[in-house]
C-alpha cells in the first residue's frame, strides 16, 4: 500500500446503500446515487446499484462518460446545471439532466435534434436555500416554455436545500414542490413523472413522518458513502461512517515548543496564526497537506491524536497522548464529505477499494 491513500470499503458502502434504499422504498421514493463523491469510480457506483439504486445522478459529465464507457446501463442525469458549451456532450452521455435555464434546456433540445435523441430534463426549483432553480412563482411560465421543445422530454422538478444556504428540508419546503407538481398536471394536462425532493440533508425528514407525500426521488450521496446526515453532521441510523478512510503516513516525531519562536508574521496561506502555550508537546507530521484535501474535514480515528493544523504538504498532529506513533506509522482519518471530495480529485492520493 502506498499513502497517503483512501480506502473504500465496498461491503460497508453497500450496507449504506441498501438501508437509505430501504427507508425510501417504504414510501415510494426512488434513489438516484450520486457519483461524485467517488468520482465515479465504476465498482463503487456498482454497489450502489447492488444496494437498490435505480438511477444515478452526477454533477461533472467526465464522470457520467467515464460510467457509461465502463458499461453501467442505468440512467445517469447530469445534477449542475449543464453549461451551454457542454449540452451536445451531456446530451450524447447523460440520459437526463437538472436545470434552471430556458436557454440551455432549448440548446440541449438542439443538440439532441441533431443526434435524433430526446434528452429528459427535471426543472429546478428555489425553495430557499439560494443555488439553483427558478422562483416558484415563475414555474408554470418555464415549464410552458420547456414542453414546446421538441427533444426534450419533461420529466419532473426537484430541489436543492442545504448546500448554500444550509437551508434545512422542511415539511413546508417540500410541500411547496408537491403543490407546484399538481398544478403543472392541472394547467397542462401532463404527467409529472418526478419530484426530486432533496438530497442526503432530507433523509431525517423522511424517518421522522415529516415528508409530505407525493415526493417520488431523492438523490443520495454523502448518505450513502459516510453515513452522515449533513444538516447536523450526525451519523445516520444503521450505517458505517467508516466505509471511506484516509491513511497517511508519519514522516516525523519530535517534541517541540507548543508555541512559534521568533516574530509571528503570516502563513503560508496569508493568515496571520494564533497559537495557545501548552508548553512542550509530542509533535508528530504526516505526509499529506492543504494541496490534497480540506484539513478541517478530518478527524483522526484514534481519538488521543488531536490535529494541530497544516500547510501544503505537511499535516500536524499533536500526539502527547500517543506514544506508540513513530516514523513510519499510519494515521487513520474519518473524513468530511468535503474532504473526501478533495482527496478523490488529488492525484497525489492513491485509491484502494477493498
Ligand atoms: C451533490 C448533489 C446531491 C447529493 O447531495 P448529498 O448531500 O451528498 O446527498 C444532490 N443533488 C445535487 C444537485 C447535487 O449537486
Amino acid at each position: 500500500m502506498r499513502f497517503p491513500c483512501v480506502t473504500i470499503n465496498l461491503k460497508k458502502i453497500e450496507h449504506n446503500a441498501e438501508k437509505l434504499v430501504k427507508w425510501c422504498s417504504e414510501r415510494q421514493i426512488e434513489v438516484m446515487a450520486v457519483t461524485k463523491g467517488i468520482c465515479g469510480l465504476d465498482k463503487v457506483v456498482r454497489t450502489f446499484i447492488k444496494g437498490g439504486a435505480k438511477k444515478l445522478g452526477d454533477s461533472r459529465i467526465e464522470n457520467i462518460v467515464s460510467l457509461k464507457q465502463a458499461g453501467i446501463s442505468i440512467p445517469i442525469y447530469l445534477l449542475r446545471i449543464p453549461m451551454l458549451s457542454e449540452v451536445e456532450d451531456v446530451v450524447r452521455w447523460a440520459d437526463g439532466s437538472l436545470n434552471s435555464e430556458v436557454k440551455a434546456i432549448e440548446a440541449l433540445s438542439a443538440a439532441a435534434k441533431t443526434l435524433g435523441k430526446k434528452h429528459k430534463v427535471i426543472l429546478m426549483v428555489e425553495a430557499g436555500d439560494l443555488r439553483e432553480g427558478v422562483m416558484p412563482e415563475n414555474v408554470l411560465d418555464t415549464v410552458s416554455e420547456i414542453i414546446k421543445l421538441s427533444n426534450i422530454e419533461f420529466e419532473g422538478i426537484g430541489t436543492n436545500l442545504g448546500c448554500y444556504g444550509g437551508v434545512k428540508a422542511s415539511y413546508d419546503n417540500m410541500k411547496l414542490l408537491v403543490d407546484l407538481a399538481t398544478d403543472i398536471e392541472q394547467t397542462f394536462g401532463i404527467e409529472v413523472k418526478t419530484i426530486s425532493g432533496g438530497n442526503s440533508s432530507t433523509l431525517m425528514l423522511l424517518k421522522q413522518g415529516g415528508l409530505p407525500k407525493g415526493i417520488t426521488q431523492f438523490r443520495l450521496g454523502e448518505g450513502i458513502l459516510l453515513g452522515n446526515d449533513p444538516s447536523t453532521s450526525r451519523p445516520l441510523p444503521d450505517t458505517y461512517q467508516d466505509a471511506i478512510l484516509l491513511k497517511a503516513e508519519v514522516i516525523e516525531v519530535k517534541t517541540k515548543p507548543s508555541y512559534p519562536i521568533g516574530e509571528i508574521g503570516l502563513d503560508a496561506f496569508g493568515n496571520k496564526p494564533v497559537f495557545e502555550d501548552k508548553g512542550l508537546m509530542r509533535r508528530a507530521i504526516v505526509a499529506l497537506g492543504k494541496q490534497d484535501c480540506r484539513i478541517e474535514g478530518l478527524t483522526p480515528v484514534d481519538k488521543s491524536i488531536d490535529i494541530l493544523g497544516a500547510s501544503s504538504d505537511h499535516l500536524l498532529l499533536d500526539v502527547t497522548k500517543n506514544k506508540d506513533i513513530k516514523v513510519g506509522s499510519i494515521v487513520e482519518f474519518n473524513l468530511s464529505y468535503g474532504a473526501l471530495l478533495g482527496l478523490m480529485t488529488s492525484k497525489y492520493v492513491k485509491k484502494y477499494i477493498i
